[in-house]
């Protein structure tokens, strides 16, 4: 019998890129994806009167909704004329730095942070008003700390299905918001991966009647924004805390921080601000265990000496390819050839 693929791709959308997807039905012999196309003049990134943009994939996995045979495509967008990375297309970049820099064997997880809505407001609140502080919400269990578990569940069972590196989740700090964690694997594989449970968490949450949000700041005030920790570590760390050290000034030498601040989501000054367990955005520290740093070496690392090390700065609105292309290329340049 034919089968579907499910074709999805990041689009144009400024400040922050939006996931699309479409179907496409393949006959039963079919077992290459075939290039494809769409209308970028409505993704942003075409203009209509010339509207074609090409869709290459790059990744695929079973589709855990459909089941059977059928599979998600992950998708770069190419230009029609040259078949050259479209300007919207951050993968190619990426994958350029993971070939200059594979040898020192960089990994990386992720920390995803997202909030579910419903109705206009964060899943769980009140209609008028605020639930009870923070406090309770972190990993809390009960019907008062916790709403949406049943999505989790479903699109963590999804991750696994679809064979990604999902490695955990757990409930955050503010009543509807939660985090599910993917790797440790290579700078090009745990940012396609991310992607890709996006998608299966929209996906999921869609039949739900409940929208998830990547939203750096979802709500102002004393809450919680959201984040995109990466955690990231070469071979040279894995043996070598001095190494681990280098890595950390490496992120703080002049220009760095702003180079990768650019990067790491629209909306940054909001939330890192110096409270709820981030460093200011305009200052660049990092120190053992410290929640309150630019940059943490958990305790563990430090008692091992050896390990890796969390930039606690992208937001979760982060496109992931932007994020572990420059924390690769800014940490294996300044390690090359000194471990
Ligand atoms: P936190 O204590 O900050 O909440 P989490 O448990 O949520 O930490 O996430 C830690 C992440 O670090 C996981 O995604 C895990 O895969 C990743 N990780 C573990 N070891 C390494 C390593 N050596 N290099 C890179 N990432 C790693
Ligand atoms: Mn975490
Ligand atoms: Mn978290
Ligand atoms: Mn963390």
């Amino acid at each position: 019998m034919s089968y579907r693929a499910e074709y999805i791709w990041i689009d144009g959308t400024e400040p922050t890129a939006l996931i699309r997807s479409k179907t496409r039905i393949l006959a039963d012999d079919e077992t290459t994806f075939p290039i494809w196309g769409f209308d970028g003049s409505s993704t942003n990134q075409a203009p209509g009167d010339n509207s074609d943009c090409v869709l290459r994939p790059v990744y695929d996995c079973p589709d855990p909704i459909r089941g059977g045979k059928d599979r998600l495509v992950l998708c770069d967008v190419l230009l029609p004329e040259t078949m050259e990375p479209h300007p919207s297309n951050q993968r190619a970049t990426c994958v350029e730095v993971h070939e200059k820099y594979k040898d020192q064997e960089p990994i990386f997880g992720i920390e995803q942070e997202y909030t579910f809505f419903h109705q206009g407001r964060p899943l769980g609140w009140p209609i008028e008003g605020y639930p009870a502080p923070q406090g309770p919400y972190y990993c809390g269990v009960g019907a008062i700390e916790i709403s949406g578990r049943d999505v989790v569940e479903a699109h963590t069972t999804a991750c696994m299905e679809a064979g990604l590196a999902i490695s955990g989740t757990n409930a955050e700090v503010m009543l509807g918001q939660w985090e599910f964690q993917i790797g440790p694997v290579d700078t090009v594989r745990v940012a396609d991966e991310i992607w890709l449970a996006r998608y299966l968490l929209y996906r999921i949450a869609e039949d739900f009647g409940i929208d998830a949000s990547v939203a750096a700041k979802p709500v102002k005030g004393d809450w919680n924004g959201a984040g995109a920790h990466t955690n990231f570590s070469t071979k040279a760390m894995r043996e070598n805390y001095d190494a681990i050290i280098a890595a950390c000034e490496a992120l703080g030498a002049p220009g760095k921080p702003e180079e990768h601040l650019a990067g790491y989501g629209v909306g940054i000054e909001e939330r890192l601000t110096g409270a709820h367990e981030t460093q200011r955005y305009d200052q660049y520290s990092y120190g053992v265990s410290d929640r309150g740093a630019s940059v943490r070496i958990p305790w563990q690392v430090a008692k091992d000496g050896k390990g890796y090390i969390e930039d606690r700065r992208p937001n979760a609105n982060i496109d992931p390819y932007v994020v572990t292309r420059l924390m690769t290329n800014t940490v294996c340049e300044a390690l090359s050839g000194k471990f």
